[in-house]
């Protein structure tokens, strides 16, 4: 255990969240220690060129512009900003224990905003055409891809969601199911084929992403004959799901079955005092970068108002 007397704040996580629950820690003085991540510190957006849904910026940023704002405003006001993964936690006391394989840190209120990964596919060119064509968010990037074939991924509720949405923006949307059936609820398949826009590519996967500045086409492969063949799609969305970061809390903060921290709506408590959660790790409904920064100010909020409590 460190001999230091504990912190008021620590904070896990460093996208949209995480940076701007240490914005508004750190401006209430609560001076809040941050660990980021070692490899995608700034979350997400990280891995995307342009975004033009973040209120403030009428031209649009540039995803790892916006997240360098965030951390430059949060670091202004005095949050410590650690580039670590935290490895360990007991959340469980008064005095919450945070490990990284170079240190134990204690709080007395802890803010977890570790996101969650989208599901890939695993291709070669997949992340670096990120953003370039291939992405996970139809609400993000369908503008982008005005009058374009579209290739979406999946067959279950969302990828159906996703594919409906982007029949508004492509000229055509190419659905690539895996199977001979959908996953997706009844409703939604009725959706789906009633959709003169949106073709399925029954069993059928992508093998290969084509492209070197931006996405150019796929092969995509017959998974019953194993015959392939060229799709010149211009957009690739992938929505075969996504995962939260929460391993690290199993055993200590409620989770959904599904692995999303559970926390007491409207506020972002968990089931343990003190303890806070913003962001895609609670959100498997909205996932866009102004809720989780939305629900990160009202973590540090409620923070701030369980501290004053316990003074
Ligand atoms: P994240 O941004 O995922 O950040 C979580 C952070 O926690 C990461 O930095 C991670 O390294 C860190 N972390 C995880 N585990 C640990 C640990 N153990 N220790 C320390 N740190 C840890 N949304 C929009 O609104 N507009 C867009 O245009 C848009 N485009 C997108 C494009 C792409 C390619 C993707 C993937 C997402 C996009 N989104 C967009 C969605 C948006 O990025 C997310 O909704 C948002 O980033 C979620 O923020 P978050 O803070 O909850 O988590």
């Amino acid at each position: 255990m460190p001999d230091t007397a504990p912190r008021q704040v620590i904070i896990i996580g460093s996208g949209p969240s995480g940076y701007t629950a240490a914005v508004y820690a750190a401006r209430a003085n609560l001076q809040p220690l941050v660990f980021e991540g070692s490899v995608t510190a700034g979350g997400a957006l990280m891995n995307t060129t342009e975004v033009e849904n973040f209120p403030g910026f009428r031209d649009g940023i540039m995803g790892p512009a916006l997240m360098d704002e965030m951390r430059a405003q949060a670091e202004r006001f005095g949050a410590e900003l650690v580039p670590d993964d935290v490895v360990e936690v007991d959340l469980t006391g008064d005095v919450k224990v945070v490990k990284t394989a170079t240190g134990t840190h204690t709080a007395r209120a802890v803010i977890l905003a570790t996101g969650s990964g989208y599901r890939k596919l695993g291709l070669p060119r997949e992340d670096a055409l990120s953003g370039r064509g291939v992405s996970w968010c139809a609400t993000c990037d369908g503008f982008f891809f005005r009058e374009q074939h579209i290739a979406v991924v999946g067959g279950g509720d969302s990828a159906i969601e996703e594919a409906t949405f982007l029949t508004r923006f492509g000229s055509k949307v190419s659905l690539i199911v895996r199977r001979d059936e959908l996953r997706a609820s009844k409703i939604m398949q009725d959706r789906a084929f009633a959709d003169p826009k949106l073709e399925i590519e029954w069993n059928t996967v992508v093998e290969e992403i084509h492209g070197e500045d931006r996405l150019e086409g796929l092969t995509l492969k017959d998974t019953v004959t194993g015959e392939t063949r060229r799709m010149d799609a211009t957009g690739l969305f992938i929505a075969i799901g996504h995962d939260p970061r929460s391993e690290l809390l199993r055993g200590q903060v409620d989770l959904d079955p599904n692995g999303y921290v559970v926390v007491e709506h409207p506020s972002t408590g968990t089931n343990l005092p003190g303890v806070f959660a913003a962001g895609d790790l609670v959100d498997h409904h909205y996932r866009q970068a102004i809720t989780a920064a939305g629900t990160g100010c009202a973590a540090a909020l409620d923070a701030e108002r369980f501290l004053a409590a316990l003074d």
